[in-house]
């Protein structure tokens, strides 16, 4: 029996079945992933085919299948070998035939909506944390990045530890303090990853009821992330991305608009291995007068905008901090009426009109309606909760920044990184005696930072800024946006830096601003007090584990 998807049973529709020949059903069978129904999937072609076969698409009566059939298979220039990607040595050339196809089919779409059609997976490896940060900014892409919990950066990679020698710097008067004082950071990391091991062994007895492979995967974790403030920014990490071309294409042009030279030449790698997949998507990024001219638009701006506030003093070290700096008082209102919108057939005004004419209790239970029964915190309310916006201005180190950036759905803006703002200093390392060495590696990183920014600038002195080091940046987010990332980030699995900061924004929302009914209604808000943060999720992990075991193969 199929499995049942939907919420109840439904009768399947009778759909027009396409004919097509013997022959080309075994044509098709190559390409699609079904030669009956309305819903296939596009396979075994590269990306610019799919891309064209879709831009055609929008041209034509004809279905896809039939398309394809008719236009591309027999092509006389291409036909069916050159379409398909099984790996071989003429897999480069049918590539090349197809961005010809491409040129030909997408003279008249414009260049925009058709990038967005085809998409590449893309490896960046030994990136610093300055650099994986211009990989993540852009929405409209996906991105998995190592972990700074599961890796513990203790082992050395190429001769040395697992940290990026800028260009910048290794060219200049500083290498050799740079040098030094990696290899003393990365050092004493090591050390204090290996003894904090040891008292988290002690302080948590493994129970009867666990492995012991979840538990030193819980204490290895708990005292990475102790520890890991004392990462600096220049250390290396690797970042998967999955992006159309039109989301690479954007990112590289930001790229190359860097002051950073690690950035600008990545960003040269990534276009050399993006034309190898999706060539014809990114041929605007390297033209003078399309790319190169957009890049220098935006370094012009940056430029432009660094001389104004250059004059605006020095920084105000605040501390750890997350004020709500913006909110609207008549947000709850306005949710509430926008919550009627998709099913009543009154324009908004009367909506609004209507909705504040009633009680308050009135307005709770129609918040309280477009919540709904959330039996877990993926059921999050609608579109209705985009009505409004909170602005927090955020100041915490920058280990919680690298894993709150990686929200797509929000405005997010982060200063340079720097040793001017404080630093965080873990209770358990002052508790074992681990205190000094800890403020002296910050200490240390403080005056490098300072010497090379007052030679070689404040963009390239970022690198040397230990993660203990406090960033400010703003997050701007709709309720919907909130309720994701704060019933994410409070679950007693996260790292206690960034649990802080969404404990805060949620007595924000409720406190400062006022909104009780939007603050009571994430009632997945984890509050709760924990210690051995991994422990719930090394265990599902584990069950999950030994379910996949045990489970029949079919
Ligand atoms: C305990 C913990 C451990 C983690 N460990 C790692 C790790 O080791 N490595 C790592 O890389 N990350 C890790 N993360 C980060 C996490 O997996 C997400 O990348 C991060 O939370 C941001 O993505 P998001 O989808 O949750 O939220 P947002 O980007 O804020 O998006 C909110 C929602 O919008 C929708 N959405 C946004 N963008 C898209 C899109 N492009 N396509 C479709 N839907 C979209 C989705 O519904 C999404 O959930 C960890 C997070 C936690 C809480």
């Amino acid at each position: 029996m199929t499995p049942q998807f939907g919420i109840q049973s439904v009768p399947v529709p009778v759909y027009h079945q396409e004919a097509f020949t013997a022959e080309e059903t075994a044509v098709l069978g190559r390409f699609f992933t079904n030669t009956e129904l309305p819903v296939f999937g596009l396979i075994n072609l590269p990306e610019v085919v799919k891309g064209a076969l879709f831009a055609r698409y929008s041209r034509s009566s004809k279905s896809l299948r039939r398309l394809f059939l008719d236009e591309f298979v027999t092509d006389a220039d291409f036909g069916i070998d050159t379409l398909t990607t099984v790996i071989s040595a003429d897999e480069m050339g049918s590539t090349r035939h197809a961005e010809q196809l491409y040129q030909r089919i997408f003279f008249d779409y414009g260049d925009d909506s058709v990038a967005q059609l085809g998409g590449a997976h893309l490896a960046c490896e030994q990136a610093s944390n300055l650099l994986t940060k211009v990989l993540e900014w852009g929405r409209l892409a996906a991105y998995l990045e190592q972990s700074t919990r599961y890796i513990r950066y203790d082992s050395p990679l190429g001769g040395r530890h697992r940290y990026l020698v800028p260009d910048e710097i290794g060219a200049s008067s500083h290498a050799n303090a740079y040098l030094g004082h990696m290899e003393r950071t990365f050092e004493v990391y090591t050390r204090m990853v290996a003894y904090m091991i040891g008292v988290y062994e002690q302080r948590h007895p493994r129970s009867e009821d666990d492995s012991k492979m979840v538990w030193n995967a819980t204490i290895r974790a708990k005292a990475c992330d102790t520890v890991r403030g004392l990462l600096p920014v220049s250390t290396l990490s690797n970042v998967g991305i999955y992006g159309t071309g039109q989301a690479y294409e954007m990112s590289l042009i930001r790229m190359q608009a860097s002051p950073l030279l690690e950035v600008r030449s990545y960003g040269e790698m990534m276009l050399g291995e993006l034309r190898q997949i999706i060539p014809s998507f990114l041929t605007r990024v390297d033209l003078e007068d399309r790319g190169v001219r957009w890049s220098r638009y935006l370094a012009e701006v940056r430029s432009d905008l660094e001389a104004i506030a250059a004059q605006l003093g020095p920084p105000s070290d605040v501390g750890p901090s997350v004020t709500l700096t913006d909110w609207d008082p008549d947000a709850e209102t306005k949710i509430a009426a926008a919550a009627l919108y998709a099913v009543s057939e009154l324009p908004d005004e009367a909506l609004q009109r209507l909705v504040r004419e009633m009680t308050q209790e009135e307005r709770a239970e129609l918040i309280a309606a477009s919540v709904g029964r959330r039996a877990n915190r993926r059921h999050k309310p609608g579109r209705a909760m985009e009505r409004t916006m909170y602005r927090f201005d955020v100041s915490c180190d920058i280990g919680a920044f690298r894993d709150l950036q990686r929200h797509r759905l929000m405005t997010l803006e982060w200063q340079r990184f720097s040793t001017r703002l404080g630093y965080d200093l873990p209770e358990d390392l002052q508790e074992h005696g681990l205190a000094d060495e800890w403020v002296s590696v910050m200490d240390d990183a403080g005056s490098l930072y300072e010497d090379i920014r007052s030679d070689l600038g404040v963009e390239v002195a970022q690198y040397v800024v230990p993660f203990a080091y406090n960033v400010r940046f703003v997050m701007e987010m709709s309720p919907r946006e909130a309720f994701h990332l704060i019933e994410l980030r409070s679950q007693p699995a996260g790292h206690p830096a960034y649990r802080a900061v969404a404990h805060a924004m949620h007595r924000a929302i409720r406190d400062v601003a006022g909104h009780r009914l939007i603050a009571d209604a994430m009632t997945y808000v984890d509050h709760t007090d924990v210690d051995l943060q991994r422990l719930e999720g090394e265990r599902k992990a584990a069950q999950r584990r030994e379910a996949a075991t045990l489970r029949p193969r079919s």
